[in-house]
């Protein structure tokens, strides 16, 4: 059975349970999966094999981590090479480094990734919007749909920069009007982030590649102990 965290802060976390009990009877994924509720540092468990941290306001979840002591077990947690966190919106947010952007909002986050973010690269006042991205193949290939990814944005943050060459881009979101294509999707190693939420649409892609991950990971620490 796989073992995964939901930070039950704020956001759309009970949209992520039913995706990834989805994903799993999908036949794409060879996990049970067992979900645990993280709402304390003690509920920060070794034998989790995989974490996501919703969307929701990055702010509130921050201060909530940081009132509650929980951003160093967090880390702690994050940083094990066999556990594998995925960031959706204000997940993403939290878990960039912001190594340009700490001045605009400047809220602590965990650090993770060799990014910068923008919290609300979109504008606040638009508030969300639906728009097909453009998804790399090892994405697009976890389920038997063909059609292109329906991303759903909510006052959505994007990638401005990438400072690590670990990081691969799983989707861009082209913008005609401004003929550019902002990154809304990466991993580095054991850490997906998404600007989009894959959990409020029926499309369970993205929680079936996030499943494999976990599953990778985990068949690598047992295969080297
Ligand atoms: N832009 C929001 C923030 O700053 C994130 C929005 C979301 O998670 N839907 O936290």
């Amino acid at each position: 059975v796989t073992r995964i965290g939901i930070l039950e802060v704020q956001g759309a976390f009970l949209e992520h349970k039913v995706a990834l009990q989805k994903a799993c009877s999908s036949g794409y994924t060879k996990n049970t999966v067992e979900i645990m509720s993280i709402r304390n540092a003690s509920d920060i468990k070794p034998e989790m094999d995989g974490l996501i941290i919703p969307g929701g306001e990055s702010t509130t979840i921050s201060l909530f981590l940081r009132r509650n002591k929980m951003e160093e077990p967090l880390r702690d947690w994050i940083h094990k090479k066999h556990h594998v966190t995925w960031g959706t919106c204000a997940g993403m947010i939290l878990l960039s480094k912001q190594m340009e952007h700490q001045k605009e909002g400047g809220q602590p986050t965990l650090g993770i990734l060799d990014t910068d973010v923008s919290r609300n690269f979109f504008g606040r006042q638009v508030a969300s919007f639906e728009s097909t991205i453009e998804v790399h193949d090892d994405v697009m290939s976890c389920s038997s749909q063909k059609e292109p990814f329906n991303g759903v944005f909510i006052r959505a943050p994007a990638v401005l920069e990438v400072y690590n060459p670990e990081v691969t881009v799983l989707g861009k979101l082209h913008r005609p009007e401004k003929n550019d294509d902002v990154i809304v999707a990466i991993r580095q190693e054991n850490v997906l982030a998404t600007a989009f939420h894959p959990e409020l649409t029926a499309d369970i892609r993205w929680h079936v590649y996030f499943l494999q991950m976990v599953e990778n990971y985990k068949r690598r620490s047992n295969n080297t102990s």
